[in-house]
């Protein structure tokens, strides 16, 4: 290893000892980096690494609102904005009891080589809080919602930092986040976040974009295997706005999903999972994925069980992170399994990783994989900067050429440095290189 490399990670590593998954995420990227390091004398020269290893800026708030009985109840926010070379700090908020700096921080930090992929001229940021949305009334929703925006605001902004959605936060939370942040603000800003509705500024095919761009990804590695997905058996983990979407495509692209699931368990239909009832049930009735068997008695639910077990060709992990451990990983591989396509961030363990580094199978890691989600985010963005709106089909369509790109840059990085076929190297090392590049071209910001 570079010695640079070496004294960067004991350093980003004392400076961040209590933040694990914020570790184990900056190093794998940094460990992806020792010939680009070799290669450009001006990664040490400026100190590159140890400035993208810290954030440009962190902010933590108390958020208090209160509940239907009138209780004053007390969450923390967060946001983080990691770095703005490419453009506004750009990235979802996460509502989930889990959420604290150290999550932000490993999902601000993988937005920013992410957002890079895509091309498009968007910084990287994360932010959320304590919240849990789940068994909360729609009132209750927005009250949280109005008290958080009545911090956050003073940060962001279309040119500024503009956050999106993420685990906890769909549509339903975006508008209200927007209606108190025109209320604080006086000004109709669409740009300020994304993942708006379509009837108020929202782009066509945001809502399913995460999904269908890790299922295109997936297209683009069995391709390379001229392959494809007719008669493929899948699984998908969760059954949230990626996980939702990803079934959706996988079906039109004719593969059967077979599982997918919630944090209480999992659902297996033999026949092929039903998208419409997920979709009643998920995000029109806000049910457990158990409500599933109501209407379709033949499916079996596996209370407190993970969809790895499930024999498949094909797996898409699109629930949270390190949910894929070492172990599913090698039951998955002994199942026949020849691809894994990541909508969630970083799901894999870094021992699953190896498992499927050593098997050969076709990897894409969620930095790559699930960028589709933010690519039409950006897209959102432009269509509100011009007040148009495009097309389902335009957007779509761009969305497929974002992921073919991301896929190409993937395999010619990978390719370029030695490790042929290895979507991680690739997705780490063609992020690396753009945000270098302009974080030089600022000089010392
Ligand atoms: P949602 O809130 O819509 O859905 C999350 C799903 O994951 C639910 O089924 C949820 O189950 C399950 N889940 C969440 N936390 C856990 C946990 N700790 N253990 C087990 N299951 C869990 O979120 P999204 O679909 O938007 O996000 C899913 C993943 O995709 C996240 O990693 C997110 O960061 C990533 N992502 C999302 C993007 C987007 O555009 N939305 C963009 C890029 C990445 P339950 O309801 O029981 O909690």
């Amino acid at each position: 290893m570079h010695p640079y490399i070496e004294k960067v990670i004991k350093i980003v590593d004392a400076r961040n000892h209590s933040e694990p998954t914020f570790l184990q995420a900056y190093k794998e990227v940094l460990l992806s980096l020792d010939s680009v390091v070799y290669e450009y004398p001006e990664v040490v020269e400026f100190n590159l690494l140890e400035r993208m290893c810290e954030p440009e800026r962190q902010i933590i708030f108390r958020v208090v609102w209160q509940d239907d009985e009138g209780r004053e109840i007390v969450n923390r926010g967060f946001r983080t904005e990691f770095n703005s070379a490419l453009g506004p700090y750009k990235g979802g908020l996460r509502f989930h009891p889990t959420v604290n700096m150290g999550i932000v921080k490993f999902l601000g930090f993988e937005q920013v080589f992410k957002n890079s992929l895509t091309g498009l001229q968007i910084g990287g940021g994360k932010g959320g809080a304590d919240f849990d949305p789940k068994g909360k009334s729609d009132a209750e929703v927005m009250r949280f919602c109005q008290a958080f925006m009545s911090e956050l605001f003073r940060y962001i902004g279309a040119h500024t930092d503009v956050p999106a959605g993420d685990i906890g936060v769909g549509a339903r939370e975006i508008g209200f986040l927007f209606g108190q942040y025109k209320r604080l603000t006086n000004r109709y800003e669409l740009g300020v976040l994304t993942g708006k509705s379509v009837g108020w500024g929202g782009s066509l095919v945001r809502k399913e974009a995460t999904g269908y761009g890790a299922v295109y990804f997936a297209e683009e590695m069995l391709a390379t295997k001229e392959d494809g997905f007719e008669g493929k058996t899948c699984v998908v983990s969760g059954s949230g706005n990626v996980a939702l979407y990803a079934i959706k495509k996988i079906h039109e692209l004719g593969g059967k999903v077979v599982a997918c699931s919630d944090s209480g368990g999992s659902i297996y239909d033999k026949n092929g999972l039903d998208f419409e009832t997920l979709h009643q049930i998920k995000e029109i009735d806000r049910k457990r994925i158990s409500a599933y068997l109501e209407t379709h008695p033949g499916a079996e639910y596996r209370e407190g069980k993970k969809v790895w077990d499930v024999p498949c060709d094909a797996a898409f992990p699109c629930a949270t992170q390190n949910e894929l451990n070492g172990e599913d990983a090698a039951t998955l591989v002994k199942n026949g399994c020849i691809l894994i396509s990541e909508g969630a961030n970083m799901p894999t363990t870094p021992e699953g990783i190896e498992v499927f580094k050593e098997a050969g199978l076709l990897y894409g890691p969620g930095k790559a994989a699930n960028a589709g989600g933010v690519a039409v985010s950006a897209l959102e963005m432009q269509q509100n900067a011009s007040w148009e709106t495009w097309a389902y089909e335009e957007v779509d369509a761009k969305l497929r050429k974002v992921m073919k790109d991301i896929h190409h840059s993937c395999l010619h990085y990978a390719d370029k440095y030695g490790e042929t076929g290895n979507y991680v190297c690739g997705a780490n090392i063609a992020g690396f290189l753009r945000v270098a590049d302009a974080m030089v071209a600022h000089g010392l910001v």
